[in-house]
């Protein structure tokens, strides 16, 4: 079948569960209408939307493309209605919320994280600034709270004493949401912002932030700092982006793995797909992932995909910006699968 009618069809939006039929040459898929010219921004979740439009707006006033990721993961991290990133974020175990962070430069291959920060705002800044002026690249706990007030960087607001009785309230309640999600062995919220970036010069960008899984173990550090797992950025080919269960994605470096697939010429969309059928093929826990990846290439291509029933995701560009449902992968969509599964 001509690839042009293989991929025509459903547009982007998919019914869960028959994605990866499409995939395998069933129905369609138009990923024709997942490519645009650049500049072009695409990161997870809806509330990735108002992050790309500020990226976007970045580039068109003549930033840079750090300044376009930096800025837009800016407006995530300062919203205060968003649980899963900045300083609103849940806390951990402890009640202190723990930040984690990354940003990549597809020019020169650069990159800055932090990992486990308190108290300040903008972890993605952080991030830039260990890149740009160290040679290090991962800063974590006391070590890059130090660094973020040696450069000066802007503290959170202080909690006020009735912010802290309805804090303490709420987190009491989401402490038994938590206890009974434990015993299903899911983690109750977690969320984060991947946002990657493709500008008008071809050059690829790419950043990660989030305040990690709800009432994590202190000191805990997720995918979305780790280079390679939560984020990836390769000039030559693309930039892949990851959300949910961090320890699910860093034991196969998702991001990188995506980056890869892309490499061996696949479309975004279908570079996702392929991953999670990889590391669902090996993993004992197989579709019940819960991981999610967005990608972007070169060309202006851009996917996701999802476990379950995938994951909304946000994709900005001069003529447009709108919220996509990914495809979902579950086990029914494969089959038995073997691999490292007991
Ligand atoms: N990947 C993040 C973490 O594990 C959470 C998420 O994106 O849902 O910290």
């Amino acid at each position: 079948m001509p690839r042009r009618r293989f991929l025509k069809g459903a547009a982007v939006s998919f019914v869960a569960g028959q994605v990866i039929h499409q995939a395998r040459g069933a129905a369609a898929t138009d990923l024709t209408e997942l490519q645009t010219s650049a500049p072009l921004i695409v990161s997870t979740w809806p509330f990735g939307k108002p992050a790309n439009e500020k990226a976007l707006e970045v580039i068109k006033a003549g930033g840079s493309g750090l300044d376009a990721v930096e800025q837009g993961i800016q407006v995530t991290e300062s919203d205060p209605t968003n649980p899963s990133v900045g300083l609103a974020g849940i806390p951990n175990a402890e009640g202190i919320v723990q930040l984690d962070a990354c940003i990549m430069s597809g020019p020169g291959h650069r990159a800055g994280a932090v990992g486990a920060v308190s108290g300040y705002k903008h972890p993605i800044s952080i991030a830039r600034r260990v890149m740009e002026t160290t040679r290090h690249v991962f800063l974590v706990g006391e070590g890059a709270e130090a660094f973020a007030k040696k450069h000066g960087f802007e503290k959170g607001p202080k909690v006020s004493a009735g912010q802290k009785a309805a804090w303490k309230k709420w987190q009491t309640a989401q402490k038994a949401a938590e206890e009974k999600a434990a015993k299903s062995g899911k983690p109750l919220n977690h969320d984060t912002i991947a946002l990657v970036a493709l500008l008008p010069d071809g050059n690829l960008f790419g950043g990660c932030s989030t305040s990690g899984w709800g009432y994590k173990i202190p000191g805990r550090v997720g995918d979305s700092p780790i280079i390679g797992s939560g984020l990836y950025v390769d000039n030559e080919v693309g930039a892949a982006g990851a959300t949910g269960i961090g320890e699910n994605v860093m034991r196969y470096c998702g991001s990188f793995l995506v980056v890869e697939y892309m490499r061996q010429g696949l479309h975004p969309q279908e570079a996702c797909i392929e991953t999670i059928r990889r590391i669902a093929k090996m993993d004992p826990k197989g579709f019940d992932l819960a991981i999610n990846f967005i990608a972007i290439d070169r060309k202006g291509r851009f996917g996701a995909a999802g476990t379950g029933t995938g994951f909304q995701y946000a994709a900005t560009s001069s003529s447009f910006s709108k919220v996509l449902q990914s495809p979902g992968l579950t086990a029914a969509d494969i089959g038995p699968i073997g691999g490292n599964r007991k």
